[in-house]
This record gives structure tokens, sequence and C-alpha cells, in this order.
């Protein structure tokens, strides 16, 4: 039985609406982030969560019990906004205690769990410190114990992350994961970063214009998107359009006909398909699925990323760099892949094919 069930929750601002359709079953313990670019509904849906957004329409049920329409602070939710909002004129330790006060929680209990709390995101040693003698990263672990120390039976997570610098955010990444498998706390994050949202989560719900397009496990999300837009959303991908070809064993883009699997597809069908730029090998020119000529390479450090002009146009392809000397630029190539590898999307992106 799910913990957390959204069922068909919609939320209008006036005639615009922020959310429709919104379906979501969470497993107790689950880490589950709302993916999306800005303006996609996610900060909407996790404030309905937290009863901070009055839903319009549609069901949620926390633990059983229906929640749709109970105050905020009878959810007992714990919740971690992208501004920490910390208390700045308390202590570390009065800013992680005051949701205990508010419980009406005994001192020596209080005390207790606080030092519990402050152990568990690394922060005994600033107890006494003000939330201005703390670094980002610090505040962040601040605002996650307060959050958790009431042992919410749900964590909310607003872009948690997103005020911390490239390093340390992805150092909080992996401290964040430990601390909420440590504790069991059944989390939904929101996040417009997908590396975030892919290397945290159990799973991740995409969201484009209000609707959950996905929900998948990271690693299905990124083999198998269903839409054009998570393909490059999620990713890098290689778009290309065509149209199935010889009883489905192939697929016609412009001049070439090129292997396709396992789809189903009827012959004369469009498709859109997407190919990750890693999974194409380069071989030598005249040999391969595809010739083209290399006009840029870009080193990023474990990779090389080239882009290749072929007679169906630029291909982005990715290498790891294993230390051979990469391929110049304006060299001649042959393009090679397995045609398992490439992705059928549909051409509606409201009628996937997966
Ligand atoms: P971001 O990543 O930029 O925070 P988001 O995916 O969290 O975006 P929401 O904040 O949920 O998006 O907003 C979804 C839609 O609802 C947007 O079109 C937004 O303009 C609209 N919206 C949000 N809050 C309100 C409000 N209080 N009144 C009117 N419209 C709103």
């Amino acid at each position: 039985m799910s913990f957390l069930k959204l069922t068909d929750v919609a939320k209008f601002y006036g005639g615009a609406a922020a959310v429709i359709d919104m379906n979501l079953s969470v497993d107790k313990g689950e880490f589950v982030s709302l993916l999306g670019p800005s303006g996609c509904g996610k900060t909407t849906t996790l404030q309905m969560i937290a009863g901070f957004a009055a839903v319009t329409t549609g069901r949620i049920e926390l633990a059983g019990r229906d929640i749709t329409h109970a105050k905020p602070n009878t959810r007992g939710l714990g919740i971690v906004f992208q501004s920490y909002a910390l208390f700045p004129h308390m202590t570390v330790r009065d800013n992680v205690s005051f949701g205990l006060e508010m419980l009406r929680i005994a001192k020596a209990e209080r005390a207790e769990r606080v030092a519990a709390a402050l152990a568990l995101v690394h922060l005994e040693p600033y107890a006494a410190r003000y939330p201005r003698e703390l670094s980002g990263g610090q505040r962040q672990r601040v605002a996650l114990a307060r959050a958790l120390v009431i042992e919410p039976p749900v964590l909310l997570l607003d872009e948690p992350l997103s005020n911390l610098d490239a390093k340390l955010r992805e150092e909080m990444q992996f401290e964040l994961r430990q601390i909420q498998r440590k504790v069991g706390t059944t989390t939904i994050m929101v996040t417009h970063d997908q590396t975030e949202a892919m290397s945290i989560s159990d799973r991740v719900v995409v969201m484009e214009a209000g609707r959950v397009t996905q929900i998948d496990r990271p690693h299905r999300l990124y083999e198998h998107p269903q839409t054009r837009f998570i393909s490059s959303f999620v990713g890098k991908a290689n778009l290309l359009d065509g149209v199935v070809d010889r009883a489905g064993a192939s697929v016609k883009i412009g001049p070439l006909s090129l292997p396709l699997e396992g789809h189903g597809l009827p012959e004369g069908r469009p498709v859109a398909l997407s190919l990750r730029p890693e999974k194409i090998r380069f071989a030598p020119a005249g040999t391969g699925l595809l010739e083209g000529n290399v006009d840029e390479r870009f080193f990023l450090g474990s990779q090389w990323l080239y882009r290749v002009s072929t007679s169906i146009g630029e291909l982005v392809v990715v290498c790891p760099n294993d230390g051979e000397r990469p391929v110049e630029e304006g060299s001649s190539v042959g393009l090679d892949w397995t045609a398992s590898q490439v992705r059928v999307l549909a051409v509606a992106e409201s009628t996937p094919t997966e």
C-alpha cells in the first residue's frame, strides 16, 4: 500500500492550470524527485502536499488518512526550503529545537533529540553558532536537521541544494542520500537539475506544463525516455525523425535506411528516434552505419564530445577519455551503433509508444 498518494490532483490559479491530473503513489521510505523545467508545477505539487496551497480537485492521502484539506500544522511534515529559512537570532541548537518545543516535547528528550539530529548532519561542534556564522552547506544541514528532528512521516525538500556552489552541491547530494537512507524518511524533493534527481532518487517524476509525463527509476528514465522532451532534458540525446520502413525492420531517415529493433510499429508510421551520444562508436571511414565528418571536439575531462556532420544532420558523439589520442577535428569517420540502443519516441508527445 502506498504511503503518500495523490489521486487526480489539480491546482488552478484563476482559470490557469498549474497542475493537472497528478497521480502519484509513494512507498514508505522512498526518495522521489519531482523534476521539470521552471513553471511546470513542481513547487505547487509540493505545496499541496504540505498544505500551503489548496487543492482545486483531487485527493491526497498520507498513511491511509485523507489530508486533502488538513491544515499544514496537523500534517506534521518536515520541510526544507531553498532559502533554508533559519531563524537568524537563534543558535543552531535552538533552531533545531524549535519544532520540538512547538510539539511540547519535554526538555530532556528535546536535548537528546537535538543532539542526535546534529550528529546526523555532522554539526555537533557548531551547536552554539548563529546561522550567519555558518557556510551555505552548514546552513543547509541545519535546515535538514530541523526538519528531521520532529521525525516527520514525510520530508519535503524544495530545491534544497540550489544555493550551493557546484562542488559542495555534489557532496551534499551524496550526504543527503546517505542521511535519508539512514533515517528512512519518505522524501519528496523538487529539483530542476536532472543530474541531482537521477543521482539521489529511487524514482523520478518528470513534469511538463503541469502534467506528469513519466515516472521511473533513474536508470530506466535515462535508457527509456518516453518523450522527445525527456530524452533531451534527462541527459543528452540525438533526436532523429523518420518513417518506419520494410515491415518495421528499419527506419528511413532522409536518404538513409537504418536498422531498428523491437518496437512493433507498422510500416509507414512516422517516428521520432533518440540515440544517446555515448552509444555511438567511431569506426573507420567507409564502415559503420553512417559516414560523418568531425566538425568540432570538446574536452570534458573524463570524456570527449564531438559534433559530427552527417547526411541526416549533426550528431553528437561522446567517448570516454581513455588516454588514447582523440579523433581529430576535420576527420572523416564512420559511425556505428547497436540497433537495440535506438529508442523510438512517439511523434505526438502525448502518445508514448513504450
Ligand atoms: P520553478 O522551478 O520555477 O520554481 P515550478 O515547476 O516549481 O517552477 P510552480 O511554482 O509550481 O512551478 O508554478 C506552476 C505554474 O503555476 C506557473 O505557471 C506559475 O506561474 C503558476 N503559479 C504558481 N504560483 C502561483 C500563484 N500563487 N498565483 C498564480 N499562479 C501561480
